[in-house]
């Protein structure tokens, strides 16, 4: 029986999404994220942050990086609500919020998340957000929430 099919019989909604895949590059991120904490790379050269993280920083091609850990304070730069599933591991997620954050360290430092504890129909751009986490098989996931205190 399947996970789904076994879901089904319990009257539970089973979380199939795909777990992240730490890998050389992005284990520091998955775990500071484990710890609760949003951890980005931080150029050694020009100091800026960026995200996703890469091998190179993308403003000066510079190797070095200092994992730095932000606030989480981050405004709605964009979102869409997804009714369909575009992967057979979201199936059971929609309808969900997919969102296009500004964090409040940089302007341009942008994370694609989803967000979550809020009525769609209340979102709206420029509106302040906080940072969560959303536990997906072993790991956290970072993601963003209306903010509960105004800045
Ligand atoms: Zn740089």
């Amino acid at each position: 029986m399947s996970q789904l099919e076994d879901a089904a019989t319990n009257g539970e909604v089973v979380d199939l999404r795909p777990p992240p895949k730490p890998d050389e590059i992005t284990r520091f991120y998955w775990e500071a994220a484990a710890e609760g904490r949003l951890v980005l790379q931080r150029c050694d050269a020009c100091s800026r942050f960026q995200y996703p993280p890469e091998l190179v920083c993308t403003y000066c091609q510079h190797e070095g990086f200092e994992p730095t850990e932000v606030s989480g304070q981050a405004t709605l730069y964009s979102f869409a609500l997804v009714e369909r599933a575009f992967h057979a591991g979201f199936v059971n997620q929609v309808p969900y919020v997919l969102a296009m954050i500004e964090l409040a360290e940089q302007p341009g430092l942008r994370m694609l998340t989803n967000i979550l504890d809020a009525d769609p129909e209340e979102l709206a751009i420029g509106m302040e957000l906080e940072l969560c986490f959303d536990a997906i098989g072993e790991q956290q996931l970072p993601q963003f929430r209306p903010a509960k205190v105004l800045r």
